[in-house]
């Protein structure tokens, strides 16, 4: 409790990106301030951005279609990047869809520019002085709420359930780069609350090395 009384809070505006820095063994944590947003998140290997975060290899490392505590996100060469180390919200998070892009609010039906969350991964990282090598529609969609239907293959969009406050924290497993998109999206109803209007969130650096926590299981090979 002292360390959330204590972080120096970032906002990131409602359908804007941000990025920060992480160095191995410092965390960040995402705060839901109003409970109703979904917030994309990428990150990179600081020291080689061609190594990035990748949801298809992270399903494999956890065996798990959506990360709980004491999960880590690998790269594209397989090395842990970032872990989940803190979850207050309900643990709804998607891994599974594609960031939106300008083509999506295109075959939504949208005319001229729509703000969206590969942009925002673009502009997030050109605040602190970065290019992606590419863009990367596999996003880590935190708080988004997409569920596996009964016949075990169907999924279903649904507005997230997150409540105000609602937190998870993300360690890092090395110096690292990350980035943040305050989704978009007002017209597929995935944010919270009737409106699905976009909302600010907040988020605060862990400078002091966060303590490592135990795999939530062992590795399966
Ligand atoms: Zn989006």
């Amino acid at each position: 409790m002292t360390r959330i009384m204590s972080l120096l809070l970032t906002t990131i505006p409602a359908g804007h990106g941000k990025a920060l820095r992480l160095k191995a063994g410092q965390a960040v944590r995402l705060i839901n301030t109003h409970g109703t947003q979904v917030v994309d998140c990428w990150a990179w290997n600081a020291h080689d951005l061609d190594e990035h975060m990748s949801m298809e290899a992270s399903r494999v490392w956890s065996q798990r279609l959506n990360p709980i505590i004491g999960d880590s996100f690998v790269s594209t060469y397989r090395n842990p990047v970032l872990t989940l180390v803190e979850d207050t919200s309900p643990g709804i998070h998607d891994t599974f869809m594609a960031a939106c892009d300008c083509h999506r609010y295109r075959r939504l039906g949208v005319a001229g520019y729509h703000r969206n969350c590969l942009d925002n991964m673009f502009e997030g990282l050109a605040e602190i002085g970065l290019t992606a090598p590419r863009p990367i529609l596999a996003s880590f969609n935190i708080f988004m709420n997409i569920a596996v239907q009964a016949d075990g293959r169907s999924l279903k969009t649904a507005p997230t359930p997150g409540r105000a406050g609602d937190y998870i924290s993300l360690r890092a497993d090395m110096d690292c780069v990350v980035a943040f998109s305050a989704c978009p999206q007002d017209i597929v109803p995935i944010q919270g609350g009737a409106a699905n209007i976009p909302r600010d969130v907040h988020y605060g650096v862990i400078e002091d090395s966060f303590p490592a926590i135990p795999p939530s299981q062992p590795w399966v090979p």
